[in-house]
C-alpha cells in the first residue's frame, strides 16, 4: 500500500526533530545542572537538587524514547502515535523547566524576575532552533515556557511589569514567525527530496521492469542471470535455468484478440509467479517467452519446481468473453556447468530443450542431460 505522502513528510519531519533533539544529552544535563546551581541562589538546596534530579530522570527518559523510536523505525501510519508519545516524554521535560516560576519565584526581588525571565527566552530561543521540523511538537513544547516567559511580571501589576510581559509576548511572537519559517523551508526541502526519492524508484521500475506483466525486462534479467552465473563459479553451488514458452499463443491472440492474449500472458505470469522463491530471479525475455535463474538449486528441485509450473499453467481457467481459455506451457530445463562462460551458452541449451518439448508435443518439461541428449519428464495424463 503506498503510504499517504502527507504522512511520509510528517514522519521524515519526526525524525527530524529526533535527530536534532538527540544533542540534547550533551545540552541539557548540563544546563540543568548550571540552573540548579543558580536556583539554589533563592531555594533551599535541597529543592535545587529535588528539581535537578527530577530534571535528570525526564531527560534520561525522553532520550530513550527517542532512541526507541529510531530503532522501531516506524511506518508513516505509525506518525501520530510515535509524535504523540515524544510530546508527552519532551513535554514533561519543559514542564519541569518552566515549573521554576513556581520554585524560584520571589516576589519583588527584580534580579530573581530577571533569572526566571532570561531562562524562559533562552528556553524558547533552544526550542525554536530544535523542535521547528515538526510543526505540532514545536507549538506543544513552546506552550510552557511562553506561559512561565509572559505570567510573572503580570503577578506584580505595574506599568514596568506590564510592559515586561508585553516584551515577552513580543518576542514569542517573532519566535513563532521564525519557528514557522524555518518548518516551511524544511519541509519543502523534506518534499522535493521525497519525490526525487519516488522519481528515482520509478525511472527505476521503468528501466527495469515489463510493463505488461511486472516482471523484471530482458536486459536486466540477462544482466542480473550473468551476476548470479558468476556468483555460481565462485561459490560452486548448483544453479538452474528454466526457459518458459506459452503453447499455441498465437492462435490465442489471433482467436480471442491481442488484449485477451494480454490477459492469458497476466494470468499464467501471476500463477508461476507463486512458486518463485525470494532469491530466484524470474523476467520476460520477450514475447511469450520468460526465463527463471535458480541459484543454489539442484537438478531434481528445478525438475520439480519446473513440472509445478508446468501443472499449476495447465490447471488455470481463463474466463475471456463467451469462452473459457485453459493455456499450457512448454519448459526446458539446463544445470549451469563449468563450461558456461556466459550466460548466453546456458541460455543455448535451455532454449534447446524447450524446442525439444515444443517436439514432443508441448505441455511438458525437458531437461538437458548432463550426460548429453535431453531428458523428457514423463508426459502428462
Ligand atoms: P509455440 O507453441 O510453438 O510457442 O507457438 P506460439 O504460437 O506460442 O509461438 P509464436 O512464436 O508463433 O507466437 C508467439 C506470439 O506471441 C506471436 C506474438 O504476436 C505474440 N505476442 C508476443 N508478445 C505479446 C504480447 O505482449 N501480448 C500478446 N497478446 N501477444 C504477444
Ligand atoms: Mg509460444
Ligand atoms: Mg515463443
Amino acid at each position: 500500500m503506498i503510504a499517504d505522502p502527507r504522512a511520509r513528510v510528517r514522519l521524515a519531519q519526526l525524525h527530524l526533530y529526533v535527530d536534532v533533539h538527540r544533542h540534547d544529552r550533551y545540552v541539557a544535563p548540563v544546563l540543568a545542572i548550571i540552573t540548579a546551581l543558580l536556583l539554589s541562589h533563592w531555594v533551599p538546596t535541597p529543592w535545587a537538587l529535588g528539581w535537578l534530579v527530577l530534571e535528570l530522570l525526564i531527560i534520561a527518559h525522553y532520550l530513550w524514547v527517542y532512541r526507541r523510536f529510531k530503532r522501531a523505525d516506524p511506518p508513516p501510519s505509525e506518525e501520530r502515535r510515535w509524535a504523540n508519545r515524544i510530546a508527552l516524554a519532551h513535554g514533561a521535560h519543559m514542564l519541569a523547566w518552566s515549573s521554576l516560576v513556581v520554585w524560584a519565584w520571589q516576589p519583588g526581588d527584580f534580579g530573581n524576575l530577571m533569572f526566571v525571565m532570561l531562562v524562559h527566552v533562552g528556553l524558547i530561543s533552544l526550542t525554536v532552533s530544535m523542535s521547528n521540523a515538526h510543526l505540532r511538537l514545536l507549538w506543544l513544547d513552546m506552550t510552557f515556557p511562553v506561559l512561565a516567559l509572559i505570567a510573572p511580571p503580570l503577578l506584580e501589576p505595574s506599568a514596568f511589569h506590564l510592559g515586561l510581559s508585553l516584551l515577552g509576548i513580543g518576542f514569542c511572537a517573532l519566535m513563532v514567525l521564525v519557528g514557522r519559517q524555518i518548518n516551511a523551508a524544511t519541509t519543502e526541502a523534506i518534499e522535493l527530496r521525497q519525490r526525487n526519492e519516488q522519481l528515482i524508484q520509478e525511472l527505476h521500475s521503468q528501466a527495469t521492469r515489463d510493463a505488461l506483466t511486472g516482471l523484471i525486462n530482458r536486459r536486466y534479467l540477462l544482466e542480473t542471470g550473468a551476476r548470479l552465473l558468476q556468483q555460481r563459479h565462485r561459490s560452486g553451488e548448483p544453479l538452474a535455468l528454466l526457459i518458459i514458452d506459452l503453447d499455441h499463443f498465437k492462435r490465442i491472440n489471433d482467436q480471442h484478440g491481442h488484449l485477451g492474449g494480454d490477459e492469458v500472458l497476466v494470468a499464467v505470469v501471476g500463477t508461476c509467479a507463486q512458486h518463485v522463491r525470494a532469491g530466484d530471479c524470474f523476467g520476460r525475455l520477450g514475447g511469450e517467452e520468460f526465463a527463471l535463474v535458480l541459484p543454489d538449486t539442484q537438478l531434481a528441485q528445478a525438475r520439480d519446481l519446473a513440472e509445478r509450473l508446468r501443472s499449476a499453467t495447465a490447471a488455470l481457467a481463463i474466463p475471456l468473453p463467451g469462452v473459457t481459455i485453459r493455456p499450457t506451457i512448454s519448459v526446458g530445463l539446463a544445470m549451469a556447468t563449468d563450461d558456461d562462460t556466459t550466460l548466453s551458452d546456458l541460455l543455448r541449451r535451455a532454449d534447446a530443450a524447450m524446442y525439444e518439448a515444443k517436439a514432443g508435443g508441448r505441455n511438458r518439461v525437458v531437461c538437458v542431460d548432463p550426460a548429453g541428449g535431453f531428458r523428457a519428464d514423463p508426459v502428462p495424463a
